[in-house]
């Protein structure tokens, strides 16, 4: 039997964490046996259709890495399947055709087809999982009330429901249903808040199929991200940055790819600093310094000149104020060896005006 899965997003816009979780969990189970899967979306129910919710997922899946074999098919484009399903279901008895044309599943009244012909998202989801000859459904935990319900249309249709795994959700650190309150609920949160596309993939493969609800372990995340940048190319950082090849150095001790944005500000385009006049000895002695060096410096000749400043008594937060405009930011050596000499000298005579 060759695996065959598939992940069933509505169209909602982007995926949330738990969402992509069961993303990537079906791609990892068919990678891991040879089998394949399949993108479907579920917009049968127009209350959940989100004008460009589908493209906002397929851009989450490829930010993801995520990709798929088959798809993506709409249920909203196959319609007649699940009329024909509908119909057998009524031929054996399994399910009523009600006056208004609607048909329920026998004894217990679930809505199949509704008046107007189109099907339920039960009717849809089993006569699709049927049809595409899905072996294993794996999704999350919220829709295991479904399972008794599915199994029943299944036999109505003259089937069997594959196999259905459900995934532990992704809750929130305090517990309660992640959500946008909390910030980082959805793949274009995470992205924004300047987490790399690998942290994110990195982290959904570690929780892998959790058997029990986890939390969200921002902690671990933000570790991952540190990783995923101290892994990625000049190119690929100084791109994610969206900042030239030469200021990498002072990209490299960033922890997101926001603060790395920030931090190629501050060396590209700093907010001008008038500083107070007791900065002047500290940036008079950087300006003789750095004016005998070379237009760029190597990383021993700035940590030279750090070392000198600090031998007098440099005032270094100041200097660091000069060159970038913020208190905080990158390390200073290698603001130093980003900056070019004139740059570095410009900056830090307009400080002193
Ligand atoms: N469209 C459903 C959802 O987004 C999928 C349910 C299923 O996988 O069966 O939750």
């Amino acid at each position: 039997m060759t695996v065959r899965v598939r992940f069933a997003p509505s169209p909602t816009g982007s995926l949330h964490l738990g969402n992509a979780l069961t993303a990537v969990a079906n791609r990892s189970f068919a990678d891991g046996r040879g089998g394949a899967a399949m993108l479907r979306i579920d917009d049968t129910d127009p209350t959940r259709t989100l004008e460009g919710g589908e493209e906002a997922i397929l851009a989450d899946l490829a930010w993801l890495g995520v990709s798929f074999d088959e798809g993506p098919m709409r249920q909203s484009e196959r319609g007649a399947l699940y009329a024909e399903a509908a119909a057998t279901a009524v031929g054996s008895g399994g399910a009523e055709r009600d006056v208004d044309g609607s048909v329920r599943l026998a004894r217990d009244g679930t809505t199949l087809l509704r008046a107007d012909g189109s099907a339920t998202y039960q009717l849809a989801s089993v006569a699709d999982d049927l049809e595409l000859g899905i072996t294993h459904v794996i999704r999350g935990s919220d829709h295991r009330p479904n399972l008794e319900l599915q199994q029943r249309i299944a036999r109505a249709i003259g089937g069997e429901l594959p196999e259905v795994l459900h995934h532990g959700l992704v809750l929130g650190p305090d517990g309660k249903k992640l959500s946008k309150r909390h910030g980082h609920s959805s793949i274009a949160e995470l992205r924004e808040e300047g987490f790399p596309a690998r942290a994110v993939r990195a982290y959904l493969d570690e929780l892998d199929l959790p058997e029990h609800d986890v939390h969200l372990d921002l902690a671990r995340l933000r570790r991952l991200a540190i990783d995923a940048i101290a892994e990625m190319s000049d190119d690929d950082l100084a791109a994610a940055a969206e900042a030239p090849a030469e200021a990498v150095p002072v990209l490299r001790g960033a922890r997101s790819l926001v603060e790395a944005r920030g931090y190629a500000r501050m060396v590209l385009e700093p907010e001008p600093v008038q500083l107070p006049t007791d900065a002047r000895p500290t940036l008079l002695r950087f300006v003789e310094l750095r004016a005998l060096g070379p237009d760029r410096l190597s990383s021993d000749d700035s940590r030279a000149i750090l070392r000198e400043l600090k031998a007098v008594g440099g005032d270094l937060r100041s200097l660091r104020l000069a060159l970038t405009g913020a208190s905080t930011g990158p390390e200073l050596s290698a603001v130093l060896s980003v900056l070019d000499r004139d740059d570095a000298l410009a900056r830090a005579r307009r400080a002193i005006g």
